[in-house]
């Protein structure tokens, strides 16, 4: 079952083998400091937008699966390796996709910054967003909040 709509946003991952669509725009974006986002996205710094599951179309597929670490569920193209989506078990419903393979980034900032906790030392981002030192579960898995 996908949300029939017209298309907010579009993206492809590095290669352009997997592309996807989206009917809403993003209903959060966060940056996330975690060490495990640091490793899946190669940056120092990752950043999600995310999606209600079914207002989100891939074509041809979502990639190639990698489940590391309990509850988290990661895609990734297997031709190129970009870093796609996440799932978290705590969070249904949604898919987290990268922000840097979004077309549309520029026009998504974050609104939150997840596992402050975790930020590399020497990365400082001058903004007032919000700060969380966990998962800010609370605040992103709930729209209404932002
Ligand atoms: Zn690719
Ligand atoms: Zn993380």
């Amino acid at each position: 079952m996908s949300i029939k709509g017209e298309t907010v946003c579009t993206g492809r991952c590095y290669c352009g083998a997997r592309t996807f669509t989206t009917t809403q725009a993003p209903q959060t974006v966060a940056y996330c400091h975690c060490d495990d986002c640091r490793r899946a996205t190669g940056g120092p710094v990752a950043a999600f937008a995310a999606f209600e599951e079914q207002a989100v179309t891939f074509t041809p597929d979502e990639g190639r699966k990698a489940a590391v670490n309990p509850g988290v569920t990661r895609t990734f193209c297997a031709d190129c390796g970009s870093s796609l989506t996440g799932r978290y078990d705590y969070l249904p419903g949604q898919v987290y996709i990268s922000l840097g393979v979004v077309d549309q980034a520029d026009d998504f900032a974050p609104r939150i910054h997840t596992h402050e906790s975790e930020r590399l030392t020497w990365l400082h981002i001058d903004d007032d967003l919000e700060r969380v030192a966990t998962s800010g579960r609370a605040t992103i898995a709930d729209p209404s909040k932002q």
